[in-house]
């Protein structure tokens, strides 16, 4: 059994019920389980070009699972499919994103999959849900997730009360 965090993200279409869809269908997996959610948090778009993106509603759910990495991976994007992703350019919007952030203790690099999550240390809406779940978690690759996202701060992000979720 490995315990895993996914990150979640969508900016198109009715975003709420398709969090709480990828949710269901994450929870719903063989061999795996959820264990817990995070709030749900808006924030800007990260844009490649000046085209500007609706804002994206995120968060980061805590599951327990039999599968392999890669396999989880295979999951995630069959969800992503069935939610109606169709993939366009890098970071164009999506209705929904869901990436693997952490994977137990262990540390991938393969040509499909880069755990933990590279890019977990720039990214406001990654960093305060995770800490918003566990303030003492202990990432392979990151020195303390604390000082980390103190740095960044809460520049475009913003959590949603509970009335809104
Ligand atoms: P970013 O990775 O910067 O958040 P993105 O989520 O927009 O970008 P996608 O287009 O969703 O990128 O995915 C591109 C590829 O990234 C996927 O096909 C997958 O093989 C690969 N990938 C590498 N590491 C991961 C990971 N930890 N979780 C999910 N996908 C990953
Ligand atoms: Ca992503
Ligand atoms: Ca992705």
């Amino acid at each position: 059994m490995t315990e895993a965090f996914i990150g979640l993200g969508a900016n198109q279409g009715d975003v709420l019920a398709t969090l709480k869809s990828a949710l269901e269908l994450i929870g719903s997996q063989e061999q795996c389980q959820l264990l817990a959610c995070s709030s749900f948090y808006r924030s800007k778009a990260l844009t490649l070009d000046d085209e500007p993106q609706e804002d994206y509603l995120n968060a980061v759910c805590k599951i327990k699972t039999q599968l392999e990495a890669h396999q989880l991976l295979d999951s995630l994007q069959s969800i992503e499919t069935k939610l109606g992703r169709i993939r366009h350019k890098r970071w164009g919007a999506r209705t929904i994103d869901l990436d693997i952030l952490i994977f137990g203790p262990q540390q991938i690099n393969s040509d499909r999959l880069n755990v933990p999550h590279p890019q977990i240390v720039n990214r406001n809406f990654v960093m305060q849900p995770l800490l918003e779940l566990d303030d003492n978690l202990k990432i392979p690759t990151i020195d303390s997730l604390k000082t980390s996202a103190k740095a960044l701060g809460w520049e475009g992000l913003k959590r949603l009360t509970e009335e809104a979720q």
